[in-house]
């Protein structure tokens, strides 16, 4: 069974965070099992059990990777979570995968980052563990910046989802053209990854364009309207398992409904470097409110979002695409620092950064065309 662990970073004494690479004293300790500290003396021949295999172990440990430890004997499970620490802190979830094994899932790990781990615990039989029990990794590095900061306005392709699902309704033209299938995104994700393409956010962007920090090779940012639960629960996975960075909008009030992320699932994606931008309050025609029916879906909605978070919310989707001078002044006001189209567009400056154009990828688009139009755009 799994469940939402909220880990307490353990601080590691320096003698537990030499971190060995190996179990080489897997088969010297069986003797110790005597050393229990609960003074009872019934089961002191009984070995101890061990930790026989850990992973992932090596210093370019893939961002996405599980962790899991496995024991000599069937472990007391809620001794084992009790103990098991990773540092510097990560959000994820424990589970087991039986008596044995016990696995880890951060939601997302960081680039570049030693951890330090540390498992205890008892059997069932109520021996605690012996022999080695920390062992620490590094993950891979960011991608390197190739581009030097603010060095002209660059193309990046900013790709359109809406659904990342199978449409259910085959009578449905239009949802049908919004519904890429898992399976062709993940083609796309592949073919993004094996051709050299880096999904950024807009942050990443504003950052380039104030010239504050470079751009890997071939940026694009990945942008999800609507904020459907199939972006947390289809997407997000394939994203992380390609370590790409994408940019989920949000309708801050239908968190929650049938078929849409759960404020959690919100916040879970933010903590997994996900960029949430605001698609207003309730998806209204931004061209049709009064002024005040305008400021209320620009602003209740990032502060909605940036209450939920708890850092500012800077990125901005009109709903359908539909904007006027006056919706645009009226986000720009609101403190926002981009905001995107449902228009054809590919360079990006700062002048233009409330109405930066998109790439729209529809449901039934072949890998080939998909290809052509990510590379026109980079
Ligand atoms: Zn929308």
């Amino acid at each position: 069974m799994w469940f939402v662990a909220a880990l307490v970073a353990i601080g590691l004494s320096p003698a537990t965070v030499s971190a060995s690479l190996s179990w080489v004293d897997r088969d010297s300790s069986s003797s110790t099992s005597s050393a229990r500290d609960d003074g009872s003396t019934r089961l002191e021949l009984r070995p101890g059990p061990q930790v026989e295999s850990a992973e992932p172990l090596g210093d370019r440990v893939p961002v996405s990777s599980a962790i899991t430890v496995t024991f000599s004997q069937p472990m007391s499970r809620r001794s084992v979570e009790r103990s098991f620490g990773i540092q510097p802190h990560v959000e994820g979830r424990l589970g087991w995968v039986d008596d044995f094994t016990v696995r880890f899932q951060p939601i997302r790990l960081a680039r570049g980052v030693s951890y330090q781990l540390e498992v205890g615990g008892r059997s069932i039989e109520g021996v605690p563990l012996v022999g080695q029990n920390t062992w620490g990794f590094t993950t891979a590095a960011a991608p390197p910046m190739i581009t030097n900061p603010g060095s002209g306005a660059p193309r990046v392709p900013v790709l359109m989802y809406h659904y990342i699902r199978v449409n259910p309704d085959p009578r449905d033209h239009l949802g049908f053209s919004l519904s890429v299938t898992p399976r062709d995104f993940a083609s796309q994700m592949d073919w993004l990854a094996a051709n050299g393409f880096h999904a950024i956010t807009f942050r990443e962007l504003h950052a380039y364009l104030a010239g504050a920090a470079g751009l890997p090779g071939r940026p694009i940012i990945l942008t999800f309207d609507d904020g459907y639960e199939d972006f947390y629960t289809t997407a997000l996975p394939i994203l992380i398992r390609h370590d790409f960075r994408a940019v989920s909008y949000v309708v801050s009030g239908f968190m929650g409904r049938p078929g849409y992320m759960t404020a959690a699932q919100v916040r879970e994606a933010d903590r997994a470097d996900i960029e949430i931008g605001s698609h207003t309050v309730d998806h209204a025609d931004l061209t049709r409110q009064s002024y005040d029916g305008l400021r209320y879906e620009v602003t209740a909605s990032k502060r909605a979002l940036e209450e939920l978070l708890g850092h500012p919310v800077l990125s901005f989707c009109y709903p359908s695409g539909m904007f006027s001078p006056n919706v645009v002044s009226v986000v720009q006001q609101a403190g926002y620092s981009d905001a995107t189209t449902t228009k054809y567009g590919f360079w990006r400056s700062l002048d233009g950064r409330f109405l930066w154009g998109r790439l729209r990828v529809s449901g039934g688009q072949s890998l080939a065309d998909f290809a052509t139009e990510a590379l026109r755009a980079s």
